[in-house]
């Protein structure tokens, strides 16, 4: 089962990849961890993309695309994965759709959120310094309940630059919905739940597609 989750920065693609991995165990892929792990190893890809992850904006549809292919081409992503902050532009999907051709059909979900709950989410967004987890700034320690690692905000969620980055989605990612919005396999949930009833949601609307 090939997915994708779509929606805003602070949607929860991340932490419903990691919830729905206990229902369906594919790897979980996400672009924006592999960049923040290249920038943390200092690998010449890391040196690439640090200005401009820090800025808000978005890296080349060709190195992302590459990065992409290359990693579900492993055979851990055979039989399928989650694929989460992959595509954020049309011609990135164009080349996603192309690399898929003779796989089975992506499933895509688009995980709704306003703007406003947007900022409100990311204002108190925590990441794991260790293993890249996040968590919400609750005032307690900030230790990571997965590893243990300092938990620290992600430079770019910083409110300047998640207004960028809000932009950055409504120009060149938002587009995505209208694309993939005509097949049978594309759905939209609402991301403005508790976590657990957007999974909910989520499975629900997998198990539909599998069933039709
Ligand atoms: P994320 O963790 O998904 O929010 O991604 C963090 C940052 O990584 C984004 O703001 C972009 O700068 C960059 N990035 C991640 N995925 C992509 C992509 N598919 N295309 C371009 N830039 C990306």
């Amino acid at each position: 089962m090939n997915v994708i989750l779509l929606g805003p920065p602070g949607a929860g693609k991340g932490t419903q990849a990691a919830q729905l991995r206990r229902r369906w165990p594919l790897p979980h892929i996400s672009t924006g961890a592999m960049l923040r792990e290249a920038i943390r190893s200092g690998t010449p890809l890391g040196r690439e993309v640090k200005q401009v992850i820090e800025g808000g904006g978005l890296i080349d549809d060709e190195v992302m695309t590459r990065l992409v292919t290359d990693r579900l081409s492993q055979r851990d992503a055979a039989a399928g994965f989650w694929l989460d902050g992959y595509p954020r532009t049309i011609p990135q999907a164009q080349c996603l759709d192309q690399f898929m051709q003779g796989r089975q059909p992506l499933v895509v979900v688009d995980i709704a959120l306003s703007d406003a709950e947007v900022l409100h989410r990311l204002a108190s967004r925590l990441v794991c310094e260790e293993c890249g987890t996040n968590a919400q700034d609750t005032g307690a320690d900030p230790r990571c309940h997965n590893c243990g690692g300092r938990l620290v905000p992600r430079v770019d969620d910083a409110d300047t630059i998640v207004r960028n980055r809000l932009e950055v989605y409504r120009r060149q990612t938002a587009p995505l919905i209208e694309y993939y919005a005509g097949r049978p396999t594309f759905h939209q949930v609402n991301g403005a739940q508790l976590p657990d009833d957007v999974t909910l949601e989520i499975i629900r609307a997998i198990e539909a597609t599998r069933s039709s």
